[in-house]
C-alpha cells in the first residue's frame, strides 16, 4: 500500500515540576521513540494498557502536542515544521474522534453547530449558504435524522452522540482519522453499530484510521494491522492475524492469554500467562527492555540491551517484534 502517515522516532517527555521554585526534577517518558507507517485506506489498531502512551501518540499524530523529538510525515509533508495557513490546511486532512461522546460535545450548541463547526475555521471548504445542507448530508451519512439538526446533544443516546462526533470528524473530507477509544464509553450492543459505521465510512470515503483502544476484541475486529504498546514503546507490530494468531512478543502473548475465551470447550485449553508486578512508572522506566521486570522469558541481556522493533527470525513478512527472544506462540 501507499503510505499516508509516517511516524519516525516520536518522543514525548513531560517535565515533572516540584517545590516552590517549580524546578524540573525529572521527566515522564510518555512516548519514547515510536515509528510506524499508516497506509492509505487501512486501519491500524493501537493497543496497550492505560499509561502505555497510546493516547499521547494519538495527540501527537494530530499535533495537539509538540514532539520532544521525532518526525511525522503526512502525504510527504513534514507535519511538525508547518506553520500558519499551511498547518491549518494540513489539519483538515487529519481529524480525531474522541472517546467520550458525553463530554466531547458542547451541551449548549445544537447538532448543526457542532457538526458545522469545522466550516467556521476552514471557511472556504463549504460556502456559507451551503453549510446547513452539507451538515444535513453529514447527519444522513452517519445514520442520523437530518431533521434533528436543531436538537441538542442531551436529546441523543450515547451511540447517536458518537455518530455526531464522527460526522464532525469527516466534515472536512480528511484522509486520516485518529479514533481515540471511540467506543469504550458505549454499551457493548452499541459498540458494534459504531464500529460498523466507521467501516462503512472507511470504504465510502477512503479513510485511513489509527484506532486506539484497550479492548483487544474491538481492535481485532476493525484492524488490518495492529501495534502493541508498552511503557511508551511499540513492542510488536504486524497484520491482525499475525498479532492475534502468532504473537511473538511475550507482552502481547500475556495480553492475549487474558482475553476471555468465547468458546467454553476451549476454556481449559488456553494457558493464561500471569504477569508479575505492576507496570513500572514511565518517569523511571527499566533499563534495557522495558518489559524485563515482568517478563518470564527475561535473560541477562534484557536488562542492558534495548531490543529494536524489527523483523525477527520467527516473524513473517512485516511482522516486527521488539524482543531478543521473539518466538511465535499460537493462541487458541
Ligand atoms: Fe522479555 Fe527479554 Fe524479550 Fe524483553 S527482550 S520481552 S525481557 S525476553
Ligand atoms: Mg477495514
Amino acid at each position: 500500500g501507499e503510505v499516508i502517515l509516517k511516524a519516525e522516532g516520536l518522543v514525548k517527555h513531560y517535565p515533572i515540576k516540584a517545590g516552590v521554585m517549580r524546578r524540573t526534577v525529572g521527566h515522564v517518558k510518555a512516548l519514547d521513540g515510536v515509528s510506524f507507517e499508516l497506509y492509505k485506506g487501512e486501519t491500524l489498531g493501537i493497543v496497550g494498557e492505560s499509561g502505555c502512551g497510546k493516547s499521547t501518540l494519538g495527540r501527537m499524530l494530530m499535533r495537539l502536542e509538540e514532539p520532544t523529538a521525532g518526525k511525522l510525515t503526512f502525504d510527504g509533508v513534514d507535519v511538525y515544521s508547518q506553520k500558519g495557513g499551511a498547518m491549518r490546511r494540513l489539519r483538515r486532512d487529519i481529524q480525531i474522534v474522541f472517546q467520550d461522546p458525553y463530554t466531547s460535545l458542547n451541551p449548549r450548541k445544537t447538532v448543526g453547530d457542532i457538526v458545522g463547526e469545522p466550516f467556521e475555521i476552514h471557511s472556504d471548504v463549504v460556502p456559507k449558504g451551503g453549510r446547513r445542507k452539507r451538515v444535513q448530508e453529514l447527519l444522513d451519512l452517519v445514520g442520523l435524522n437530518p431533521e434533528h439538526i436543531n436538537r441538542y446533544p442531551h436529546q441523543f443516546s450515547g451511540g447517536q452522540r458518537q455518530r455526531i462526533g464522527i460526522a464532525r470528524g469527516v466534515a472536512l473530507n480528511p484522509k486520516v482519522i485518529i479514533c481515540d477509544e471511540p467506543v469504550s464509553a458505549l454499551d457493548v450492543s452499541v459498540q458494534a453499530q459504531v464500529v460498523n459505521l466507521l467501516e462503512k465510512l472507511q470504504d465510502e470515503l477512503g479513510l485511513a484510521y489509527v484506532f486506539i483502544a484497550h479492548d483487544l476484541s474491538v481492535v481485532r475486529h476493525i484492524s488490518d494491522r495492529v501495534g502493541v504498546m508498552y511503557l511508551g514503546k511499540m513492542v510488536e507490530l504486524g497484520d491482525e492475524d499475525q498479532i492475534y494468531g502468532r504473537p511473538t512478543h511475550p507482552y502481547t502473548q500475556a495480553l492475549l492469554s487474558a482475553v476471555p475465551v468465547p468458546d467454553p470447550t476451549l476454556r481449559d485449553v488456553r494457558e493464561q500467562i500471569v504477569l508479575t508486578g505492576d507496570v513500572p512508572s514511565p518517569a523511571n522506566p527499566p533499563s534495557g527492555c522495558r518489559f524485563h521486570t515482568r517478563c518470564w522469558k527475561a535473560q541477562e541481556i534484557c536488562s542492558t540491551d534495548d531490543p529494536a522493533l524489527e523483523l525477527r527470525p520467527d516473524g513473517r513478512s512485516e511482522h516486527l517484534s521488539a524482543c531478543h527472544f521473539a518466538e511465535a506462540r499460537a493462541v487458541v
